[in-house]
């Protein structure tokens, strides 16, 4: 199975490289073209401002907003989760294709030197925690109807997922651990038809998951 990593800019290899670990076929994508064959597309973090830019110059802003609509999968990485919100909300703005129900702040946490390392209880992925990486992150102020929320962290929600849509303020690919990766390409498996069609497995952990959890 093809997953898609929007090469642009930001950790591409690195989730390229936790794409294949976790046993899925990494693609980069730079033109609307390479999204063909695809099941999901990972937006990696960097700054959104230049990846939206950049997104629109190739007509892929309107070609991703398409296909997720229609039920691929997309997982959005700080930046990439910024550029899937409904709304950004705060002084600083950056293109938002407006998929996710959701309304995020950019670099709420500060500036760069307020990057941290945690771990986070994340119940659809198991009981151990789960290592994160924040590096000028922003934050999901609020969450609309069909939003799941995955984990929180001091009271900020850092992981979220509406249907075959999943963002996390961290950077899981910074890390060893692969399991939102995997959850990932689960969500992208089970949105092959339709976007409501999870897998009961997911479904499964969907409702683990509403057990919230603090960092
Ligand atoms: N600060 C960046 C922005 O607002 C996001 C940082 C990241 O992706 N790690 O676009």
């Amino acid at each position: 199975m093809k997953i898609g990593i929007l090469a642009i800019q930001g950790s591409v290899i690195e989730h390229a490289r936790a794409i294949d670990n976790a046993g899925a076929q990494a693609v980069e994508v730079r033109t609307c073209r390479d999204l063909e064959g695809i099941r999901g597309l990972v937006m990696p973090g960097g700054e959104s401002t230049t990846i939206g830019k950049l997104l629109k110059l190739e007509g892929l802003d309107v070609e991703i907003a398409k296909r997720v609509k229609k039920g691929m999968g997309v997982y959005g990485t700080c930046a990439g989760a910024i550029l899937l919100a409904k709304e950004i909300v705060g002084g600083q703005k950056a293109l938002n294709l407006g998929l996710m129900n959701i309304q995020i702040q950019r670099n709420a946490y500060g500036r760069q030197l307020d990057s941290f390392e945690t771990e986070l209880d994340i119940p659809a992925l198991g009981k151990s925690p789960v290592p994160a990486v924040f590096i000028r992150a922003p934050k999901i102020v609020s969450t609309g109807a069909g939003v799941e929320i995955l984990a929180e962290c001091n009271g900020e929600i850092v992981m979220c997922q509406e249907n075959n849509i999943l963002v996390t303020t961290f950077h899981p690919e910074m890390t060893d651990d692969l399991r939102v990766h995997k959850y990932f390409i689960n969500i992208a498996k089970g949105t092959a038809g339709s976007p409501h069609a999870l897998p009961s497995e997911l479904l499964f952990s969907k409702q683990l998951s509403r057990k919230l959890a603090k960092c």
